[in-house]
Parts: C-alpha cells; structure tokens; sequence
C-alpha cells in the first residue's frame, strides 16, 4: 500500500512550506522551523540471550522547545529511520502547539522488533538508549513516552536507568508510566479516545448523528481498539479493522458487515496489535486483503496504523460515501492524496490535531506528577475532552472562516503559536 520511495521528513517539511506561504513567515523563522534545533544518532550494543553482541541504531531529534521541554514517544520498529523521527518530532511540535500545551517537539527511535527479541533483550536496548542520552533528556528539558511497540514496561525500565544514573528521583522524566507508578489513569485510551472526541465534534458540526455512521478502521493497536471503543459507545458501527501480520510480512482487512465485536477480537490480539487470522476465521469474519479497509462503502474512515497509507494512488479508491477522515496515525496522508481529499470535499481531521490526545494525557501525568496528587479516570477524561473538543473548535472555525482545508487551519495556529514563542524569546 505505501510507496517504497517515501519520506516522512520530506512530507512535514512539504506541509510546513505550505502554512508558512498562507501565514507569510519570515526567512529566519521559516529555516529555524524546517529543521529539527538538535538531534542525536548512535549505537546500543547489547548483549544478546546467547551471549553474542549485538548493535542496534538508536535517535532523539529534539524539534523546537520554544514553548516548553520537548515531548514525544520512542518508536521501536525495523523501519526506522532518521527522516521517519525527525519528521515525528517537528509534528509532535505542531501537536502540543495546537492543544495549547506547554511543551515542545521531540521523538526518538531504535531500529529494532520486538517480535524477535525477548523481554530482558527489551529491558537492555531500553537502559542503553536511557545510558547515552542521560544528559541530554530531563523533565526540564526533554521527556520521552511510548509509541509505536513501547509501552508502560518499557518506559520504567528506562525511568529506572535514569534515576540510577542521576541517583534521585524523576518521575517527571518519562510519561505513560504505569499506573501506580507515576502514570496517569486514562492515558491508555487517551490517544484513541481523543480521535473520537474530535470525531464527534466534526459530525456533529456536518449535522450527521454518530449512531447512524458506519467506520473502518486501520490498525488495531492502542489507539484504534480504544477509538473503535469509545466511537461504539457512541453508536457507530465499525466493520472492518485491518492490522499487520508478522509471520505473512503483510496485512490483512478483517471484516464483519453487520459490526466488528472489539471484546471477541481482543481475545484473538496479540500485545503487538496482530489478529490471529484463522481463529478471525472461525469467528465468521472475512479475511480481505490489507488495503481492502480503504475501500469500504462507509461514513468514517480512521487510519491508525502507520504513515504514507493513504496515497495518491490508493485514494481514488474509497468510496464516495465517505464523508470524514479522522487520522489517528501520524502522518498517514500524502500531500498527493489531500489533494484528492481536498476536491472530493471530505472532512478531514489531521493527525496532530486528532491524535493529540495521547499527548494531552502524558501533560496531565506530568502535572499530577509535579503535584504528587493523582486524579480519578473520569477527571482525567473530562479534561481531556474539554481540550480536545476546544482545539478541534479553533481549529474548525479557522478552517471556515479563511475557507482553508482543516490540515492548513490546523497548522496555521500550531505554526503561528511556535513561531511567536521563538520570536518573544529572541531567537528570530
Ligand atoms: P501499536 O503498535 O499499538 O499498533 C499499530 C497497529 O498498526 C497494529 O495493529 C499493527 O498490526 C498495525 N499495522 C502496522 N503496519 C500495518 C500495515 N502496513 N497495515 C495495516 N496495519 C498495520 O501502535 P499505536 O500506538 O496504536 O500507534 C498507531 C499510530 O498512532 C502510529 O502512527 C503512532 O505514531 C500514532 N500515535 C500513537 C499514539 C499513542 O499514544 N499510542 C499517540 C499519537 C499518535
């Protein structure tokens, strides 16, 4: 489905071009926003279970800080690359800038799969990457969190390493903690939620009621199983998900017309995200292939796998009953295809502003942090939901106003907010 010659970095740097053309930035701003203020590429040696060494290539591109400490997740995939991070990072900029967080742009990587390491190898790639970026992270300056195949155990191990290292306690130095253990109650559904939140907003401004919608889905790992949750509280029916399958390197559409059950196909889910295909099987779901979600007869499409899934190419394939993308993945529209998405005058909810719920949630567990004070899930929740739905509000009536597509309002208020910030404090 994605194009082999894609580059993440390219595409935010393309985005960005395009807001600061509509908002007139400066030349000074323009280059000081284009690339990523430090970044950091070096080596894990790991001692493997067998006793063999191995190397493994770890990142932290820290985008801009000009509104407070760099924030984002550390991605552990194969794929990784340098460009995937930094472009990570500069959206994690535009992400907490358009919820109106105090906090900066950072992302951070290793080249690995955690499908083919065990746990202890885990815990070691995670304190080796805490080891050589110790000095250069902090709550004050630089505060990790999971994404893409990190979660809970992982960010303690790392939290551990730290605090070993600087031999105090940081519970300020990592979010999505475990509970109990400095996390916040929510931030598991955090991401996923946030999408429907602002999900429901933009129905509800189309004037389609949610209970009458029907959605698919790509992806099944944290943010799509909860935003399927909360969007089927609400009434709609989803009915297909599509995820990837490891031991067929490729994906598979899991499909049930009259509604996917999430609570029977988290029984068949493994911790990656991955639906055992033949127990889907004997469930009665039909197995399509990976790109079959795309091409639904559906109201609500929600990507939430990976970036560079909807293409130029790919997207003259959906159906014309669509009416909203909520984009639950960073980055999984190309310029090419917003184009299409544009003309065909489709609803579409960018991925900085729909996913920020993940990062909303990681602020609210580094405040109850500070405090030493922790809410309860549905105080944690509500705030959520007042944020999101205020972000999604300015971001819409921008959009409406100055008649621009909802990506280029969205990075309008991000980029305006950054750039102010790097102007008061004299950089530019
Ligand atoms: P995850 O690892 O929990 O799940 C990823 C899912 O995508 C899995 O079901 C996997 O099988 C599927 N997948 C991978 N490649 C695929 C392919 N080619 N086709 C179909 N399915 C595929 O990851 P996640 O945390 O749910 O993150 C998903 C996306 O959301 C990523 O782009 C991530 O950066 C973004 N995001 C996550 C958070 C968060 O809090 N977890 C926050 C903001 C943004």
């Amino acid at each position: 489905m994605s194009d082999k010659s894609f580059n993440a970095f390219a595409m935010a740097q393309a985005q960005f071009d395009k807001c600061a053309d509509i908002i007139g930035l400066d030349t000074a701003t323009r280059e000081l926003l284009r690339y990523p203020m430090r970044e950091y590429s070096f080596a894990i040696p790991i001692r493997m279970d067998d006793g063999q060494f191995k190397v493994f290539r770890g990142f932290r591109v820290q985008h801009n800080d000009a509104r407070g400490p760099g924030k984002g997740g550390i991605r552990f995939h194969p794929l990784e690359t340098i460009d995937t991070v930094r472009a990570l990072a500069m959206w994690m900029t535009w992400k907490c800038s358009v919820v109106d967080i105090p906090l900066g742009g950072s992302k951070g990587g290793v080249v690995c799969d955690p499908h083919n390491l065990s746990l202890s190898e885990q815990e070691r790639i995670c304190r080796g990457w805490i080891r050589v970026l110790a000095r250069d992270i902090g709550p004050l300056r630089d505060v990790p969190a999971p994404d893409v195949m990190t979660n809970a155990q992982h960010m303690l191990w790392m939290l551990d390493e730290f605090e070993a290292i600087h031999g105090a306690k940081y519970p300020g130095l990592i979010t999505g903690k475990p509970v109990g253990m400095g996390g916040s109650l929510g931030r598991t559904e955090a991401t996923g939620f946030g999408v429907v939140y602002t999900l429901r907003e933009a129905l509800k401004m189309l004037n389609i009621p949610i209970d009458k919608t029907i959605a698919s889905v790509q992806g099944f790992g944290n943010v799509a199983q909860y935003a399927i949750r909360l969007y089927n509280q609400y009434g709609g029916k989803v009915i297909c998900v599509a995820c990837w399958h490891h031991h067929d390197q490729t994906a598979y559409t899991y499909r049930k017309m009259d509604g996917i059950d999430i609570d029977e196909l988290l029984t068949i889910t493994d911790k990656f995200g991955e639906i055992d295909k033949d127990k889907a099987k004997k469930l009665g779901y039909e197995v399509l292939p990976g790109e079959a979600w795309l091409t639904q007869d559906v109201d609500v499409l929600i990507p939430a796998a990976l970036e560079n899934q909807l293409t130029g190419e790919n997207i003259k394939g959906i159906s014309k009953r669509v009416k909203v993308i909520a984009e639950g993945a960073n980055g999984p529209t190309t310029p090419e295809a917003d184009k299409f998405i544009q003309e065909r005058g489709i609803f579409i909810i960018p991925d900085f502003l729909a996913n920020a719920g993940g990062v909303t949630c990681s602020y609210f567990e580094q405040v109850q942090c500070n405090m030493n004070f922790y809410w309860e899930k549905e105080e944690v929740l509500q705030k959520l939901d007042q944020k999101m739905t205020s972000a999604f509000i300015s971001v819409a009536e921008l959009a409406k106003e100055r008649k621009l597509y909802m990506r280029d309002a969205a990075y309008v208020i991000a980029v305006n907010r950054v750039a102010q910030a790097c102007r008061d404090r004299g950089w530019v």
